[in-house]
């Protein structure tokens, strides 16, 4: 191990920050544990065991598996630990149906936190979804009612505030999206929301291994730029230096990436951590989409271009093409079937800087 490395870890915390869950009463590690992408039990044992102690799971998430495994590795620690799970489903008895299955998987007669997963419209946070939600209130089966964004945070989260029903809201919050977020999270929270912030590390774009011809850039000097040291770490304190994030869900899948962020969770943001991530901003710019929702609709034939993206980051930044792949396919039929290779031109502009078309060929011929 490199002497600077060692110097490192031997500064590092033994005890994680904790904040308070809006008014939920829990109080999760600022740094949680994001499951989706762990195949390795030991890795979210050994989180548990630091003092971590919020962990996120969701139904879909690798074919139903994830939550066997977070599970198995919770087993024995259920009572100091809080788990979320989620559901896509999108009437009542299917998201009840789901919940069970969650509960029968995770091997618990509750979870902390029950996400309505990826509704990111008003409209679909429907009465009945949150009819089931406080049917399970009831039933003891969670404790309290949350719903995922990934898009449109500002109208969402003021949407949730107002309708008064959801305890806790898990929104996509990076160093890329815009201060409007900010003031949208900050404002949730004042109204006693909790809040829990996704994709911290902007689609994770330091694991890719190698440039891609199709950016049109030197693929070394991309690749070279992407995996900047530090620039993941820079990430995760960028978002918990808002007061209002009461706790992030990162995606870990081995013991360094938890030993890092376990550190970078209880260091300040510098002034060295904005400089990486403006490079960082600059970097990834071609390929990151920010989840603006500038481009919702705007392709003539219907591409869902946000989506297709998020789901490209999951193969792309976080190197994990199975999941992908699983989440391309729950796409409309409709709209998987469309090629943007087939247009010479593409009609939607991102005001991001997004090579919109060049990554939807590239999602399309992955993962179509
Ligand atoms: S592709 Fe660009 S315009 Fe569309 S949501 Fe992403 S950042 Fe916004
Ligand atoms: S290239 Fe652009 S306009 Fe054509 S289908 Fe794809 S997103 Fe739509």
């Amino acid at each position: 191990m490199p002497s600077s490395r060692r110097a490192f870890l031997s500064a590092l915390p033994d005890k994680p920050q904790f904040r308070p869950l809006g008014k939920t009463g829990l109080k999760p590690s600022a740094l949680g544990f994001g499951c989706m992408t762990t195949s390795d039990a030991t890795v979210i044992e050994r989180a548990a065991d630091m003092g971590l102690n919020y962990f996120d799971t969701a139904r879909s998430y690798q074919s139903g598996n994830n939550e066997r495994l977070v599970g198995v590795a919770l087993k024995g620690k259920r009572s100091s630990v809080i788990i979320s799970s989620k559901s896509l489903a999108k009437t009542r008895a299917e998201a009840l149906a789901d919940l069970d299955t969650t509960l029968r998987e995770l091997q618990t007669d509750y979870v902390d936190i029950w996400f309505l997963h990826n509704k990111s419209t008003p409209a679909e946070v429907t009465d009945d979804l949150l009819e089931a939600q406080r049917a399970a209130k009831q039933a003891g089966k969670i404790r309290f009612a949350g719903v995922s964004s990934h898009f449109n945070m500002p109208e969402m989260l003021a949407h949730l505030v107002q309708r008064g029903q959801t305890d806790v809201a898990l929104v996509a919050y990076n160093f890329t999206m815009q201060p409007d977020v900010t003031a949208a999270i900050q404002k949730a929270r004042a109204a006693g929301m909790g809040i829990v912030a996704m994709k911290v590390l902007a689609g994770g774009f330091l694991r890719i291994l190698r440039g891609d011809r199709l950016y049109g850039i030197n693929p070394n000097s991309l690749s070279a730029t992407l995996k900047r040291e530090g620039a993941m770490q820079a990430a995760i304190k960028w978002a918990l230096k808002n007061n209002s994030v009461d706790t992030s869900i990162v995606c870990m899948t081995d013991a360094d990436q938890l030993q890092e962020n376990f550190t970078a969770a209880s260091l300040p943001f510098t002034p060295a951590d904005e400089k990486l991530l403006s490079l960082q901003v600059a970097a990834i710019s071609p390929l990151y989409c920010r989840m603006c929702g500038a481009c919702t609709g705007v392709c003539p034939k219907g591409v869902p271009i946000a989506d297709t993206l998020r789901i490209l980051s999951y193969a792309d930044g976080y190197r994990q093409f199975a999941l992908a792949r699983e989440r391309f396919l729950e796409l409309p039929t409709a709209a998987r079937s469309i090629r943007c290779q087939d247009c010479s031109t593409c009609s939607v502009h991102c005001p991001n800087g997004v090579h919109i078309r060049q990554r939807l060929i590239r999602a399309q011929s992955l993962l179509a």
